[in-house]
């Protein structure tokens, strides 16, 4: 019997490489996971727990599809991140398990009201709508694990209008996928189609309206998108 009171709303959902699609559930971000990103942020790099914020699931923006500049900004920026796709979760998952619960990874792109989040960091108020905007999650295909492994050390760069802006090794995460799979696991309890965006390397700058974003992290794919 369909009781609902008003239409469902559509489930999100990611396409993977090679065929099917991957469904979400909610969208993790870590944030400043990498020490030069950190710094050019005005923090000091030390090994500092890891932090978490999310994005709602309907803000991922699927390859080829355009991602509108938001209102509400003047600084738009863009953050290239490692994005890793969970196939089991559980609460206080240790850190040499943490991988069994990953089905794939994929470039992702967590877009952000720079100005918006500056404000409300200053004002001592939540980030929510500095980061999880309408469409500032887009994301490339996932690749299986099955078919890539679990990689530990290659390149993650973005290119804006084909001028490169950032480039890293997400081997030069403060917190790597594992730890941080372990440590958010001690807040929420994970599960199956939750996504998690691990950090950004250096180099984050503000976008305008038709730049073309392209992204990559080597061995695991990429991820495009126009700004509207
Ligand atoms: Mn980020």
């Amino acid at each position: 019997m369909n009781d609902f009171v008003i239409a469902p709303p559509a489930a999100s959902f990611v396409p993977v490489a090679g065929g099917g699609r991957f469904p979400v559930r909610r969208v993790f971000c870590v944030g400043r996971n990498y020490a030069e990103h950190a710094r050019e942020m005005g923090h000091d790099p030390a090994r500092e727990p890891p932090f978490f914020f999310m994005k709602p699931a309907d803000a991922l923006v699927i390859e080829g599809a355009d991602a509108p500049y938001p209102p509400m900004t003047k600084d738009l920026h863009h953050e290239i991140e490692l994005v890793v796709a969970l196939q089991s979760g559980g609460a206080e998952i240790p850190v040499a398990e943490a991988a069994s619960h990953i089905y794939g990874y994929a470039a992702g792109i967590d877009l952000t009201r720079r100005d918006v989040q500056a404000e409300l960091r200053k004002a001592g108020r939540p980030w929510d709508m500095g980061k999880g905007f309408d469409h500032s999650a887009p994301i490339g295909e996932i690749a299986p694990a099955s078919r890539i492994g679990h990689p530990a050390k290659a390149a993650i760069e973005l290119r804006v209008n084909g001028e490169t802006r950032q480039t890293g090794d997400i081997a030069g995460m403060t917190w790597n996928v594992d730890e941080v799979i372990a440590e958010l696991s001690r807040y929420v309890t994970l599960a199956a189609g939750d996504l998690i965006f691990t950090g950004t390397p250096a180099g984050v700058s503000a976008l305008q309206p038709g730049d073309r974003l392209e992204g990559s992290v080597a061995g695991v794919g990429t991820v495009s998108v126009r700004i509207g």
